[in-house]
């Protein structure tokens, strides 16, 4: 069996739903901060397979030991974290006690109980600025330039120098690029809270009409056309991924770093154009000042994740940009109301606090 924190999560649930379509068992722990449940309904439908789910928080010492009692986990897949750039930069402390304690009490409780596999979602963000493109992982990591990007690097530090004193440890740091996109029944995808962040989530809200325009954040960088290019590639590509290290790692002890991106990057230009063309009709946009922080461009070297893991990514842009829409047209709202229901549900509350005793 596999435990998957966060499975509830964008990321988690299209990892859990290929894992339940290999044939392995999965336990899922989330505490749906920022998740529905619905998501881990609609997995179990796509697979025609249950999924045993925890309502619980990560740094829960005793609810991780309580579980690693319970069932026969073989490895862990870790998703469970905060990742909101703006929001860590006013919260700080959340950001490190969630990303860096909660990696630390999962990793004490799966000593404590003898498992030592464990697959981590970092972040192209640790090569911060980096002058080489692409970015190979041996590219030294950088200065993140806020606590969220601090808290990937820091976590990635503490799980190499952790691999480093115990011979035990098999651990795969996943840096990945940037995820976009849905699953291809469009029942499963991506359901940011407020204001989205990223650029595809915000795109798609304009689309539906649930903004006004899109803001593109620098049309002076020293890029071809001007605007900020990213390495897009699609979340069902990179929970893949996960498979494939998860695999490696019965293979291979110590710290393996794999990059998770195509190896090509997109412009903003590109991505509004190419999104255009999905949706049919224009997307209103305008031209503003580079957003604080934001780097000009990054994309991956994925050579070593092919050499290694025997893994790529498949889908092209379209193809990502039409399962975005195609998740976004068929729920407006995301999960909706069902989100913030699920999360007060007491029962859930009862099976932390029941396993944790
Ligand atoms: P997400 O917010 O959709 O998923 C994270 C999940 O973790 C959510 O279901 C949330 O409820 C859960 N969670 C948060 N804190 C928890 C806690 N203390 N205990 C238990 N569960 C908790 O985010 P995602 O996009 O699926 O990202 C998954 C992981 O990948 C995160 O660690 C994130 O930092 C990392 N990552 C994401 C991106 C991206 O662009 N989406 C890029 C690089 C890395
Ligand atoms: N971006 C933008 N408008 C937005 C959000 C993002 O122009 O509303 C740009 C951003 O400046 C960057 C690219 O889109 O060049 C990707 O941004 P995102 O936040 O999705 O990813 P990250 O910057 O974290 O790689």
């Amino acid at each position: 069996m596999i435990l998957v924190t966060g499975g509830a999560g964008y990321i988690g649930s299209h990892a859990v739903l290929e894992l339940l379509q290999a044939g392995h068992e999965v336990l899922v722990l989330d505490n749906l901060c920022n998740s529905s449940k619905v998501a881990l309904d609609r997995v179990e439908h796509l697979a025609g397979r249950t999924v045993q789910f925890v309502k619980g928080d990560v740094r829960n010492r005793s609810l991780l030991n309580a579980l690693f009692a319970s069932y026969p986990i073989e490895a862990v897949l870790h998703f469970a974290g905060l990742k909101a750039v703006g929001e860590s930069v006013r919260e700080p402390l959340r950001y490190y006690e969630t990303n860096v304690s909660g990696s630390i009490a999962l990793c004490q409780a799966m000593a404590e109980a003898g498992i030592f596999k464990l697959v981590f979602s970092s972040s192209a963000t640790v090569y911060g600025d980096s002058p080489r493109m692409p970015i190979t992982e041996n590219c030294p990591t950088g200065i993140p330039t806020n606590p969220y990007g601090q808290s990937k690097l820091m976590a990635e530090n503490v799980l190499r120098g952790l691999a480093e004193s115990d011979p035990r440890w098999s651990i795969a740091l996943l840096r990945y690029f940037n995820p976009i996109g849905a699953h291809e029944s469009g029942l499963i995808g991506e359901d940011p809270n407020g204001i989205p962040n990223n650029l595809l989530p915000y795109m798609l809200q304009v689309a539906i009409g649930r903004r006004k325009h899109l803001s593109v954040y620098g049309a002076d960088y020293p890029t071809p056309d001007g605007t900020g290019v990213r390495d897009y590639i699609h979340v069902v590509d990179l929970a893949k991924g996960h498979l494939k290290a998860l695999e490696r790692l019965s293979l291979v002890h110590g710290v393996s770093t794999w990059n998770l991106g195509t190896g090509r990057g997109y412009s903003v230009r590109q991505m509004v154009t190419a999104f255009e063309e999905v949706i049919g009709r224009p997307l209103p946009h305008i031209y503003k000042a580079r957003r604080p922080g934001d780097i000009a461009q990054c994309w991956s070297d994925t050579t070593k994740a092919r050499d290694e893991l025997g893994w790529e990514a498949k889908k092209g842009l379209l193809t990502m940009l039409t399962d975005a829409w195609r998740w976004q047209s068929r729920n407006p709202q995301g999960y909706g109301v069902d989100k913030a229901a699920t999360a007060t549900k007491k029962a859930d509350t009862a099976t932390e606090t029941a396993l944790a005793s």
